[in-house]
């Protein structure tokens, strides 16, 4: 794992809205719903958000800009071509030098507002490293594009009392739900948390996804958000909330909490607890991500053993890459890789082996 970016000092914390701030942020204290005391709030807050795709960076973006004071974003994928479409945080030049999103994010929020403290994490959050990556944050914001991260989340906010926001898209439909603990349902009160044997899920890399679609979903959780670091929990719209921007259905439903709910009930926390985590993940369509925990590897080591057999070795001081056609392999520092042009686990192991080592 890997964070860059500075923490926020302990002294730092405790903003007023002074004179420039005011200037800012003018437009969003004026609104009723916020005023001068929601600013000040927004101020003092904390935020992470978990996976900076589409939804993520949106969110993000909406969120530095709106000075919450603290933000910080955990991403384990590298900014790619076909993420331009729709990840608008991210340009050509990130694509192109294959720059983590967390590290692209960071550069450019800060260029955004340089008034709040942002922390862009490259890391895949695990049972491991969840607590030290989460803890702390008065919401966690869902960015994910997987169920297995966002019941991972649904764990840990269950376990900690923290609140969360569930956001998904994909194809032109969308849904976002607010998450309090001991106040509203979980995710896993809304859907089975096995989703084994339910056959393959609909995702982007398998049916697309439209950029309105998830700018509207994470304007949606965002204003949620700004509800909950301002206090103003009383206007949080309490439902489960799906839109459709091609077919214009929009829809609300109110969602009852399970009283044999496994996690916010019964508080099983068989995500967090390691248990339902495999060695190995389906990571987009085509591609299987290998976890490797605490492994530093040396990339100017690996660079020059790797130049007689493989082609394009490539790396930036976050991750490096190579191609073994018809593979191409991407791993970061800490020894987490993804494989892409396989949907085999043997077949990414075997790679990761003899390429990596063992
Ligand atoms: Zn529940």
């Amino acid at each position: 794992m890997m964070t860059c970016g500075t923490r926020l000092e302990a002294g730092e914390a405790k903003r007023s809205v002074n004179e420039a701030l005011r200037e800012k942020y003018s437009r969003q204290i004026l609104f009723a719903g916020l005023g001068d005391q929601g600013q000040q709030r927004l101020l003092e807050s904390s935020v992470v958000i978990v996976g900076c795709g589409a939804i993520g960076a949106a969110a993000a973006n909406l969120l530095v800009r709106a000075g919450v004071g603290r933000i910080r974003i955990v991403d384990r994928d590298f900014v790619e071509p076909s993420n331009l479409q729709r990840q608008t945080l991210f340009d050509e030049a990130d694509a192109r030098d294959a720059l983590p999103k967390a590290v692209a994010a960071e550069r450019k929020l800060r260029s955004i507002n340089s008034s709040v403290s942002v922390a862009g994490t490259v890391a895949d959050v695990n049972p491991y490293n969840a607590q030290e990556l989460l803890a702390g944050f008065d919401v966690i914001l869902d960015g994910t594009d997987n169920f297995e991260t966002r019941f991972l989340v649904n764990d840990f906010a269950v376990k900690s009392g923290q609140p969360w926001i569930y956001a998904a898209a994909v194809a032109s439909y969308g849904l976002t739900m607010t998450i309090r603990p001991g106040l509203t349902p979980c995710l896993a009160c809304l859907l089975p948390t096995d989703r084994r044997g339910q056959g393959l899920e609909e995702t982007c890399d398998t049916i697309g996804v439209l950029g309105p679609i998830v700018n509207l979903i994470a304007s949606l959780e965002v204003a949620e958000a700004m509800k909950l670091l301002a206090g103003r929990e009383t206007d949080l719209h309490g439902r489960l909330m799906s839109c459709d921007v091609w077919t214009g259905r929009f829809q609300s439903v109110k969602v009852a909490r399970n009283l044999e709910c496994p996690v916010c009930v019964s508080r099983e926390f068989a995500h967090l607890d390691g248990g339902a985590q495999p060695h190995i993940t389906m990571c987009g369509r085509d591609s299987v991500q290998i976890h490797e925990r605490s492994r530093q590897l040396d990339f100017a080591a690996l660079e020059k053993s790797l130049a007689a057999t493989a082609a394009d070795v490539r790396q930036n001081n976050f991750l490096l890459q190579f191609r073994v056609p018809p593979y191409q392999m991407t791993v970061f520092a800490d020894g987490r890789a993804i494989v892409k042009g396989t949907r085999d686990p043997a077949v990414a192991r075997s790679l990761y082996a003899r390429y990596i080592g063992s």
